[in-house]
């Protein structure tokens, strides 16, 4: 099975393209699940304190016997914890979880633009502070839209390493995409098969047929020629096999432009400039 791409973020840190998303995983199946998705190859594992399993996520990394440098692993603050010592106690408490020596990646999970318990700009000063002390790698935001990096740009010294957003086929996500690009910030696209919503589209599964693959492997490819960092979810091992099974094939420029054309700005997800946790 060819390697899994790594994408070189704006701080010199690299990260594999294709991880294993741990969103709605029950803590009691996730040490088992996560230990599947390294068995099967995955190096890069996403989680958050907001998903409850991280302890468990660290069990399997630790458990797994590969070098922890070998292993890419993201948590995000919680909504909570916006304020300044709130974040950096955040921090703490998801290193002890973990109990892991130091993350490749924390974010900010949501800007909460309407919150008045602490500021995305003030969170952003504490994540800066942790990543000067090394203990993550690098930081990030999730579901920041072109004017919250904008604020946060005009205000900040660190330049977010990635922007984690809701993208799929009908959600194409070409202006925050784009902001991105322009910016040096990396796009991770969350819900990347839309739960599952987009896997039945007959443009998508005419394209699966053609290739003699699944739906899923189609969307997954989809967005790593597009230059996106995914990690799909699953709990089946079957499925966690198939959507890392993404090396051996090629979708044509038509097939991506086919899929992006299914585009209907329909989220799963909360919408980020309304959404106040
Ligand atoms: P996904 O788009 O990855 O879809 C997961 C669902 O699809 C599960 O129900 C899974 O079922 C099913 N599935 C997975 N693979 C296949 C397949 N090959 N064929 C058919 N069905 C399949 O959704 P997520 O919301 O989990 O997103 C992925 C990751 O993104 C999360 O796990 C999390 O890490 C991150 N995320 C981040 C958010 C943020 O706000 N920053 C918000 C949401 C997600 P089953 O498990 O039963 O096999």
């Amino acid at each position: 099975m060819p390697a899994v791409p790594d994408i070189t973020l704006n701080n010199g840190v690299t990260i594999p393209q294709l991880g294993f998303g741990t969103f709605q995983i029950p803590p009691e199946e996730t040490r088992e699940t996560t230990l599947a998705a390294l068995e099967t190859g995955y190096r890069h594992i996403d989680t958050a304190e907001m998903y409850g399993n991280e302890k468990e996520v660290g069990q399997a990394v630790r458990e797994s016997g590969i070098d922890r440098a070998d292993v890419f692993v993201t948590s995000k603050l919680n909504n909570d914890a916006h304020r300044h010592d709130d974040a950096l106690r955040a921090f703490d408490r998801t290193m002890d979880e973990l109990g892991l020596e130091y993350l490749d990646l924390f974010l900010i999970h949501w800007p909460l633009p309407g919150s008045t318990s602490g500021d995305f700009v003030e969170t952003w000063k504490a994540l800066e502070e942790i990543y000067r002390s090394g203990r993550a790698k690098a930081i990030g935001v999730s579901n920041f839209q072109p004017n919250h990096l904008r604020r946060l740009l005009e205000s900040s010294t660190v330049v977010p390493a990635v922007n984690q957003i809701e993208v799929h086929p009908y959600l194409t996500q070409d202006a925050v995409r784009a902001f991105g690009a322009e910016h040096d910030i990396a796009t991770e696209a969350w819900s990347p098969i839309a739960q599952g919503k987009v896997l039945s589209d007959p443009a998508i599964t005419r394209i699966a047929e053609r290739l003699g693959r699944s739906a899923a492997q189609v969307v997954l490819r989809w967005h790593l020629q597009r230059g996106d960092i995914v990690f799909p979810k699953s709990v089946t091992l079957k499925r966690i096999q198939e959507n890392f099974a993404l090396f051996d094939f090629e979708l044509t420029e038509g097939d991506i432009g086919e899929i992006s054309a299914l585009n209907r700005d329909e989220r799963t997800g909360p919408d980020p400039d309304t959404f106040n946790g």
